[in-house]
């Protein structure tokens, strides 16, 4: 049995081509441009990349990209003072904080500082309410990619038995909430759990969000499992937490590292971008968009 590759540039390429028509359909009926600010403290060069890329995808499907590069001693008082002026501009419908921050600015106490409308990489303590109690929000964009892929390659998920692994704010949780919401049964496993290949061979669906490269070996995938590789690791080859070449073998979907979740991400953010600024001029949300 060879399992299908889950292909998320290609999907990743078709929701971007449903937010540029999109984009394209609020500007030329309402004449809105839905406007994405980013905004980097410090010159981490992998968070540089990230925004990087970022802003090149915001402009091709047709948003207006804003960037704020500010200096690594940026104080919490400044940073502050400039997410409020975002927040109370209204060609800004999206802000994202790039995570990490500096270790001197409380990423909490920043996050909550963007008005959750705003909030479109869904890490606001209201998004993250709103999601776990089924309401409308802002989902946050990687778990949010990982659920287009599986509802794209699994139809319903209903009843479905489902291991997170990973439990982070930015990850893992969201994922299982989003996996819950979608009616699997839901595992959340981390560096505590015990047995945690038995806990993957009894999944339907394994989300694997750890950050240790081939962790997942091929022996504790259940033959026939939809594999959504989150993990990456390295610098110019990237590798997932996933023994892919294993595990290709047995399981019956997965996602490959690069190529996989990673281009959902991006992709997700716009979308996210494209309903917030629906959700601020009264406008219908596009379909298939969301969740
Ligand atoms: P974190 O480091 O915040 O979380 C990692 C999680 O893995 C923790 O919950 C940790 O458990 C768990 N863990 C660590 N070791 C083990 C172990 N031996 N067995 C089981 N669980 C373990 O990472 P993130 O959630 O931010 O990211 C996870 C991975 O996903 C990273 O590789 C990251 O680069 C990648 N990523 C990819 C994205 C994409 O677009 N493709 C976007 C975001 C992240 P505990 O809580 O107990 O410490």
């Amino acid at each position: 049995m060879t399992a299908t590759i889950i292909d998320g540039k290609a999907c990743a390429a078709k929701l971007r081509r449903q937010v540029a028509a999109h984009v394209a359909r609020l500007n030329t009926d309402h004449g809105i441009t839905p406007g994405l600010a980013v905004v980097l403290v410090g010159e981490d060069p992998v968070s540089q990349v990230y925004v990087r890329s970022k802003g090149k995808m915001t402009v091709e499907v047709g948003m207006h990209s804003i960037r704020h590069q500010l200096d690594a001693d940026t104080s919490k008082a400044d940073l502050l003072a400039l997410i409020d002026q975002m927040n109370a501009d209204s060609s800004v419908h999206g802000i994202l904080v790039q995570l990490p921050l500096p270790k001197h600015l409380d990423e909490h106490l920043v996050i909550n500082a963007i008005d959750p409308a705003k909030d479109v990489d869904g890490f606001h303590i209201s998004n993250v309410g709103l999601l776990g109690t089924g309401q409308k929000s802002m989902v946050p964009c990687t778990p949010l990619g990982c659920l287009m892929l599986l509802r794209d390659h699994l139809g319903v998920l209903d009843g479905l038995g489902a291991v997170v692994i990973g439990r982070s704010n930015i990850v893992g949780k969201p994922m299982a909430q989003l996996l819950l919401n979608d009616n699997c049964t839901v595992t959340i496993a981390h560096s505590q759990t015990r047995d945690l290949p038995g806990v993957v061979r009894r999944a339907d669906v394994v989300v694997a969000a750890v950050g240790r490269p081939g962790m997942v070996r091929s022996d504790w995938i259940k033959p026939g499992a939809t594999v959504i590789d989150v993990g990456i690791k390295g610098g110019t080859r990237l590798t997932g937490d996933v023994d892919f070449e294993g595990a290709v073998a047995v399981a019956g979907a997965i996602t490959p590292v690069p190529g996989g979740v990673g281009p959902m991400t991006i992709a997700c953010l716009l979308a996210n971008t494209v309903i917030a600024c629906c959700r601020a001029n009264g406008l219908p949300e596009p379909g298939g968009l969301t969740t």
